[in-house]
């Protein structure tokens, strides 16, 4: 379908641009405001005149690659929490952490990495 074609290859563009995406939702929520704001403005140049008019497609396509990647991000974000790492040995609720050699910052006992630590 072309339509899907153009949606992926923007979110390829998007992607070589900007890299990965991880916003909290209110910032996607500026980000898609903007191109649906872009969208907007070519429709009523379309419908007034002006010289977004011929934009109509290319807007529509990039709101649905800005939606796209808000998916992606919200699914990374799921899947990250769903590995996210809590301390075996008191009932903190805090994730350990490589950056902190995987020690529980409440209790301060160290875990084995997670290469070793289901042998
Ligand atoms: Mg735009």
């Amino acid at each position: 379908m072309a339509a899907i074609d153009d949606v992926l290859a923007e979110r390829a563009k998007q992607d070589a641009k900007w890299g990965e995406q991880n916003h909290d939702p209110i910032l996607w929520s500026a980000i898609l405001g903007e191109e649906c704001g872009d969208f907007a403005q070519a429709a009523l140049h379309a419908r007034f005149g002006g010289d977004k008019a011929q934009g109509l497609h290319d807007e529509a396509i990039q709101v649905a690659a800005v939606a796209v990647a808000i998916v992606e991000c919200l699914d990374r974000t799921a899947t990250r929490k769903a590995q996210e790492r809590k301390c075996p040995h008191c009932p903190c609720k805090f994730p350990l952490e490589e950056m902190y050699g995987w020690v529980c910052q409440m209790c301060f006992l160290a875990t084995p990495p997670p290469e070793t630590a289901s042998v």
